[in-house]
């Protein structure tokens, strides 16, 4: 889509630190990181949130989490913890429409959220 930053990342138009890349997702570094590790793990599909997702695209989730897996061990919060979050729509504090989930660690976090 056109006017998203995050398709323009996909698309290389402008620059991002990449964590990991295959065909069907991409995971880079939060450019405001909330903690010491801050991924956002995106579909490169546009999908504007996790509302659209359904039966068809339903399989980019596992893909997504397989990733998160991943990316946890890689730096070394599979043990300690970590927090997958998806902000959605206006009062969840979703600000770009293009589905991300956050991969923060390394640090204790928070709960309730903010
Ligand atoms: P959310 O508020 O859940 O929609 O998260 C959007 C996230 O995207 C925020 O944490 C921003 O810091 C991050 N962000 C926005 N633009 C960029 C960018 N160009 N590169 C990396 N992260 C970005
Ligand atoms: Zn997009």
């Amino acid at each position: 889509m056109m006017d998203c930053v995050f398709c323009k990342i996909i698309n290389k138009e402008i620059p991002a630190k990449i964590a990991y890349e295959d065909d069907q997702v991409i995971a880079f570094h939060d450019i405001n990181p909330q903690a010491p590790i801050h991924l956002l793990i995106i579909p490169k599909k546009h999908i504007a949130s996790i509302m659209e997702i359904d039966e068809e695209n339903g399989g980019l989730l596992k893909e997504i989490v397989r990733v998160a897996q991943n990316l946890a061990k890689e730096n070394n919060i599979d043990k300690k913890g970590f927090r997958l979050v998806v902000n959605t729509g206006e009062e969840g504090g979703q600000t770009v429409q293009h589905l991300h989930f956050h991969l923060l660690g390394g640090r204790f976090l928070t709960w309730p959220p903010g």
